[in-house]
């Protein structure tokens, strides 16, 4: 029987995505609450399976840059906080209030236009920027904007963050000085009298590298989604999360039995020198399929056999057929995740056409559909040891 259902999709693992966000609150300790990044889509992963199965875990709040995606949330009937990154106009950011959302406020002008337009009390978080130099109050002006933006009528400031994230682990001492000037821009606040119920600065290079902060909560994407966020693992920081991409699976629509001398166009114009067998999958550059730089490879498996990609075209992936043994249409290919004894990993197919692992999943976002196999009924196993290597 032919399966009517998608031909190609991706397989996500929500118990993969709790077992990391579990791993993630050991790491952090008992002290810190975990606010989850969903950002883009989360991260490809979907963001509403995510946010559910993150909401059922115990997740503190979720932190998206986009209302949209929001908006999505709560229509799915997600309860948590929804935190926004700054991510807009005043106008955007007075609507996200009125709606319940929680934006980002990253000047003192902002939060007075707030203020101003807010009819009632509308809870913000405010952005330090502690040399990331890209959104939030520079630190050295910040004791003035965190102190006057707390005298204006209709704000409640509910948590001040600031982001650190490094790529390289060689370069985590930048983020240590980072986090002791935030810390210590904290103390100093609540010297005064300036105390906030959320606190945070480390994403998950900072967690994942070990490093520690006196700031109340921990703002997590990469990890949760078992992504590393260096780009050159200079050692093994998470080896005890999981890929919660497991699959990306397609089927074969065609195959075609090439002679010796014809003249075909897949993957350049070239008379064939021997007979040659090749498949063809519904899987292109419009699903977000890329095609392998000159000097790589990209693999897929079929019937437990790596199976060469031969072109990549709008809507179509033609691969090389020889070797794979006997298959027919309608047999599975699997671009990501097992075959028999053969893995092809997000990372391998990432770099085949020389991009990470998230510009990977960020090509794929919203244009394949997702399978949710098992999906958790979440039963939350808090007590599990999860960790092996506890910072
Ligand atoms: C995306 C983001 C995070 C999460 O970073 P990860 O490296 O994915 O853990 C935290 N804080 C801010 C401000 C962000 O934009």
């Amino acid at each position: 029987m032919m399966n009517t259902g998608s031909q190609s999709y991706a397989e996500i693992d929500l118990d993969a995505l709790i077992h990391n966000f579990r791993c993630m609150e050991q790491l952090a300790g008992p002290s810190k609450k975990l606010i989850a990044s969903i950002k883009g889509n989360a991260y490809g992963h979907g963001v509403v399976e995510v946010a559910q199965a993150l909401e059922t875990a115990g997740a503190y709040a979720l932190m998206t840059g986009s209302l949209d995606e929001a908006r999505d949330l709560r229509d799915h009937g997600i309860t948590l906080p929804i935190l926004l990154f700054a991510f807009s106009t005043d106008e955007l950011a007075l609507q996200a209030a009125r709606e319940g959302f929680v934006p980002t406020l990253t000047s003192h002008a902002s939060a007075r236009t707030l203020s101003r337009e807010a009819k009632e009390t509308v809870s913000v978080y405010l952005k330090i920027d502690t040399g990331l130099g890209r959104l939030g109050e520079p630190l050295a002006s910040a004791r003035e904007f965190v102190e006057r933006t707390s005298e204006l009528k209709h704000l409640q400031i509910d948590g001040i963050y600031t982001h650190v994230p490094f790529s390289q682990t060689s370069n985590a001492s930048w983020a240590v000085e980072k986090l002791k000037a935030f810390d210590h821009f904290l103390a100093t606040l609540e010297s005064d009298g300036h105390a906030f119920p959320v606190t945070q600065a480390m994403a998950s290079s900072c967690l994942l590298a070990g490093l520690k902060d006196n700031c109340s909560a921990v703002c997590l994407g990469h990890a949760l989604y078992g992504l590393s966020p260096f780009s050159v693992e200079s050692h093994d920081t998470h080896k005890d999360l999981k890929p919660v991409l497991t699959g990306l699976k397609s089927t074969l629509i065609h195959i075609g039995h090439l002679q010796a001398g014809s003249d075909i166009a897949i993957g350049g114009l070239y008379g064939l020198e021997r007979p040659r067998t090749v498949g063809v999958l519904p899987l292109g550059l419009a699903q977000g399929i890329s095609s392998p730089q000159p000097d790589k490879e990209l693999v897929t498996l079929v019937a437990g056999r790596r199976c060469r990609v031969l072109s990549v075209s709008l809507e179509h992936c033609t691969i090389d057929l020889d070797g794979a043994g006997h298959v027919v249409v309608g047999d599975p290919v699997t671009l990501i995740g097992y075959d028999g004894e053969e893995q092809m990993t997000l990372a391998e197919v990432a770099g085949a056409s020389g991009i990470g692992p998230l510009e990977m999943l960020m090509q794929f976002s919203g244009r394949i559909p997702i399978r949710y196999p098992g999906k958790s009924e979440g039963a939350p196993k808090p007590q599990e040891k999860f960790c092996a290597n506890k910072h």
